[in-house]
């Protein structure tokens, strides 16, 4: 059976949904340790500074890893909301269709190659 091009999208983005939050949950999981307990130690306080430094760097790497795919999430659900409501695969900015292939490579996309382009350029400068 051919699925629809909204089916399509559908199974795409509830699978891209499903990879985001394992790759959320892959280092640590669940809400950000405390440093103490990311070394396994009570306290911080006889480390050597350059360990304490590695450690804050890695976890707040962490944190903006998590970050994004939490703000990637948003964008994966948002897009199927407008599965739902028939704006799928409709430019946010220009109204225009978004291009298939495109869409095919990022299935959450909200803005059309042109309007994509545009807004990076806008971040830019
Ligand atoms: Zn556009």
């Amino acid at each position: 059976m051919d699925e629809t091009r909204e089916e399509v999208a559908r199974r795409r983005l509830l699978a891209r949904r499903a990879e985001l939050r394992a790759a959320r949950g892959a280092p640590g999981g669940g809400e950000p340790r405390s440093i103490g307990e990311a070394t396994g130690e009570l306290s911080t306080y006889d480390n050597h500074p350059a360990d304490v430094a590695t450690e804050t760097t890695v976890r707040a790497q962490e944190v903006a890893f998590r970050d994004g795919a939490r703000r990637a999430i948003e964008r994966v659900e948002a897009a199927l909301r407008r599965l739902d409501q028939g704006t799928y695969g409709r430019c946010l900015r220009c109204g225009g269709p978004i291009e298939e292939g495109r869409l095919a490579v990022l299935p959450e996309a909200e803005l059309c190659a042109g309007c994509a382009r545009a807004s990076e350029r806008e971040e830019l400068s």
